[in-house]
């Protein structure tokens, strides 16, 4: 069976604006109505229908796919239109509703039904600052973290306003009939059940501040900004069905003295002097993860780039480690005693110091060592 146009399911052009959209859907909406037609197949189809062409047209990037490919913009697993099972279920529309009509929406079937909310309790968040040498390793880090958790001998009992549910029904005259409406029960915020006592010394919702340790896990190759998630170890929040909210991580890098990052690469400007640079020297160099002990060619000249492959950072995505840049420096003389002055400039112009990049670095160094021997 082939789709039916969501423009035509709405009545309205391929043209109609976002609150002729609205105004079309919501006509719809309470012409279709469960409760206003109880046991109708069709009204219940035509009320799924409306919804789902409203979902689509309401949202600009969707509208836009569908005037361009159809109703085949949401086939297949890429569609992300959600409708593949055979349409939108019934939560789904009715929580579509609070921005339709306002409010709390509409109930569903026969009065709402049960919608218990699970209060979840606030997140909490921390920074924690890591060394290089800490990402390059990752690492455990314990960090004291001050939570509200629930009191012990809190009791609880059902909240009266909404009898449990979490919900208050309220019944409005409009000019299409009583519509029912639900709302989240202001008494017990949607809980169902409020504390009848708790222990001195704990706030009204019966929750009291701990110290606690929690130990966070920190990947390898973790960048500034990264946020870490510990699950559960957020602020708790009242009442028996509640869940912990989390305790979110942020990571920052302590700026390191000597060594760049640049994703997961290093790098480090070694500085050698002119002598080094021309005879040749060794040098030891401390890596994120260790120290590595390097050879300076005789003949070395400045800018040149030595990597230590996978002496880097790991990726956070486990795509390989990246490297260890050196950059040589050579470190001009910029004081002269009388003797190193008369040295220097009897080479000045030697042809041996004459800068002259096509020559080997060969026959570069064995003519300066017979120099200097
Ligand atoms: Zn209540």
């Amino acid at each position: 069976m082939a789709k039916q146009d969501f423009y035509e399911i709405l009545g309205i052009s391929k043209s109609a604006s976002q609150s002729e959209i609205k105004k079309a859907y919501r006509k719809m909406a309470i012409k279709y109505h469960p409760d206003k037609n109880p046991d109708d197949k069709v009204a219940e189809e035509n009320f799924k229908k409306a919804a789902e062409a409203y979902e689509v047209l309401s949202d600009e990037n969707k509208k836009a796919r569908y005037d361009q490919y159809g109703h085949a913009a949401f086939d297949g697993p890429q569609g992300g239109g959600g409708f593949g099972g055979g349409g939108m279920n019934m939560d789904d529309i009715f929580s579509q509703f609070g921005d339709i009509f306002g409010g709390g929406g509409f109930g569903g079937f026969g009065g709402g039904g049960q919608r218990q909310a699970r209060v979840k309790g606030s997140n909490m968040r921390i920074r924690v600052k890591l060394t290089l040498e800490e990402i390059a390793k990752g690492i455990e880090k314990k960090v004291k973290v001050r939570r509200k958790i629930q009191a012990d001998g809190v009791s609880y009992k059902t909240c009266t306003t909404c009898n449990g549910s979490g919900q208050v029904m309220r019944v409005t005259n409009t000019i299409l009939g009583r519509m029912q409406t639900a709302a989240t029960c202001t008494s017990c915020s949607g809980a169902g059940e409020i504390i009848s006592s708790k222990p001195n010394g704990s706030d009204a919702q019966g929750l009291i501040v701990k110290e606690e340790t929690v130990s966070i896990n920190i990947p390898a190759g973790v960048t500034e900004g990264v946020q870490l998630k510990v699950g559960g170890k957020g602020n708790e929040a009242p009442g028996k069905n509640s869940i912990p909210g989390d305790l979110l991580v942020l990571i920052e890098e302590i700026p390191h003295e000597k060594l760049k990052r640049e994703g997961t690469n290093i790098h480090y400007d070694l500085y050698v002097n002119f002598s080094e640079a021309v005879l040749g020297t060794s040098k030891e160099v401390e890596t994120v993860s260790g120290k590595v002990k390097i050879k300076i060619d005789a003949g070395t000249q400045s800018g040149k780039i030595l990597r230590l492959k996978g002496k880097g950072l790991p990726s956070i995505e486990r795509y390989g480690t990246g490297d260890f840049l050196i950059h040589i420096n050579v470190w001009t003389p910029q004081e002269l005693d009388k003797e190193q002055r008369t040295f220097f400039e009897d080479m000045m112009n030697n042809e041996n110091f004459s800068p002259n990049p096509n020559t080997s670095d060969k026959s570069f160094f064995e003519k300066v060592k017979d120099m200097f021997s």
